[in-house]
């Protein structure tokens, strides 16, 4: 039963909404679907309405009747199951047995049958399943009907006696409201298209900008991206070519050392050890650049990374510092993610050699190194009781070459942090700091469960 119901429903929209896709901002796709589900549902209420309708009108004795109703009932069958029809035919043919049925039913039932009620629904049916341009068409349609009626009248044409009973002055006393209501109708009713129509283009004008806006959006990443590919090589080739130089330099300054030694002054010794010391310190520095430059270069492929592990080889390579300060340190909750395991190492080895850099001289490091689950990613943290930092530099510590100390109370290169950045916004999270200046810091990081 439901598949033949389906069947039937099948049928109905496929003649009767059009054969082409429509798109549903439009108004005539919300007409022919209007149209669509009046046929789907006139058909079983016929049905219903005419097996009585034509058993009565027979045993009454209205013959002309019956065979109105059966008359109708066959057309809308052909409406909406003839096959070959255009949609607009389809939908004047449907309009067309409104009128006739109104008609009929004005001469056989007179004026106080229901031959108005089809006359008005005609009109009103025609301007909402049909395009609005023939909206007065019905108003006009129903106007000359009722005129004719009372040309009938008045010069006594019908041989009906249900016409003839009917006085003229009557008939347009009456008739005349039908076409007050049928001109009212096709005045206000397009009004409601007409806005729907507006708006639906206004969307359409709306849903265009947003097309261009999101494809200059598109546009400007791409150029983005291709900057940021040159910037990063040229980084990489800068700081990869500047080491060779550098190299020679300090080669130089170690055969100038080694060869003419006796014959330098102490003074000269002196600015040899300041240029051999501002060597190391630029090849750290060109190290870093490089290392920064290569962040998501190398990052090969996602996999189980356990970050107990990753811990442990970063305090393995910081085990002299940690054994020289005595600091301690600890960790807990530390799981097993899905990421790159470069960009990883990294961001915790600056991070956790950060926490045992910036301590206080006279209180023994602690770090604690801790992970929270957050539902649908890990929130990372390193934590110490160091020197800290004024909540003003937070931000700007991430910054590349951003140091708030000289390199003699505190060495480094100020690339570490920004190092972290990159590589925590490569696995797609947020890195952030919380400190207090002689308190300690609180470093943390979120990392994705599911690598987007
Ligand atoms: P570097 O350590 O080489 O100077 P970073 O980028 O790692 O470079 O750090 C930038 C600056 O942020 C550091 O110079 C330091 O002033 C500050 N900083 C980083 N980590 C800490 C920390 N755990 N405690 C206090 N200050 C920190």
């Amino acid at each position: 039963m439901k598949s033949l119901i389906k069947k039937y429903q099948r049928i109905i929209y496929n003649n009767c909404l059009g054969k082409q896709p429509q798109q549903q901002d439009s108004v005539e796709y919300w007409q022919n679907r209007l149209f669509a589900n009046t046929m789907a549902v006139v058909i079983p209420l016929s049905l219903i309405t005419t097996i009585p309708g034509v058993g009565f009108s027979l045993y009454e004795g209205l013959y002309w009747l019956a065979a109105l109703d059966f008359l109708s009932f066959l057309l809308v069958i052909y409406i909406a199951f003839g096959k070959g029809v255009s949609l607009l035919n389809r939908k004047f043919l449907l309009i067309t047995v409104t009128f006739v049925a109104g008609i009929y039913l004005l001469i056989y039932l007179g004026f106080k049958g229901p031959g108005f009620l089809f006359l008005y629904s005609a009109c009103i049916f025609g301007i909402l399943i049909l395009p609005v341009k023939y909206a007065f068409l019905w108003s006009w349609i129903n106007l000359a009907i009722c005129g004719l009626f009372s040309l009938v009248l008045h010069f006594d044409l019908s041989p009906l006696p249900a016409v003839n009973a009917i006085g003229i002055m009557e008939w347009v006393a009456i008739s005349v409201n039908l076409i007050f209501l049928s001109f009212l109708t096709s005045f206000l009713l397009p009004n409601l298209f007409t806005g729907l129509s507006d708006s639906f283009d206004k969307q359409k004008e709306l849903q265009a900008e947003l097309t261009t806006e999101q494809k200059k959006l598109q546009q400007a990443l791409h150029d983005l991206h291709l900057k940021n590919q040159d910037l990063e090589q040229f980084a990489y080739t800068a700081s990869h070519d500047l080491q060779e130089p550098l190299r020679m330099v300090t080669g130089f300054l170690g055969q100038l050392k080694r060869k003419y030694n006796d014959q330098l002054d102490d003074k000269a010794r002196q600015y040899i050890r300041f240029a051999e010391d501002g060597s190391a310190r630029m090849s750290i520095m060109i190290n870093d650049l490089l290392e920064l430059s290569r962040v998501g270069r190398q990052s090969g492929p996602v996999q189980e990374v356990s970050l107990e592990k990753v811990v442990k080889e970063s305090l393995e390579q910081q085990k002299r510092n940690i054994q020289k300060t005595k600091a301690s340190v600890h960790w807990k909750n530390l799981p097993v993610v899905n990421s790159y395991p470069t960009a990883l190492g990294q961001v915790m080895h600056n991070l956790i050699s950060n926490a045992l850099k910036y301590t206080k001289p006279d209180e023994k490091p602690e770090v604690i190194i801790e992970a929270t689950d957050k539902g649908d990613h890990w929130q990372i943290s390193v934590s110490d009781n160091g020197i800290g930092m004024e909540t003003a530099h937070l931000e700007k510590i991430f910054t590349i070459f951003h140091r708030l100390h000289g390199t003699a109370q505190y060495p480094g290169t100020g690339i570490g942090l920004a190092i972290v950045k990159k590589n925590v916004e490569l696995l797609g999270g947020e890195v952030c700091a919380e400190s207090e200046p002689g308190r300690g810091s609180f470093f943390y990081f979120t990392l994705p469960k599911q690598k987007t």
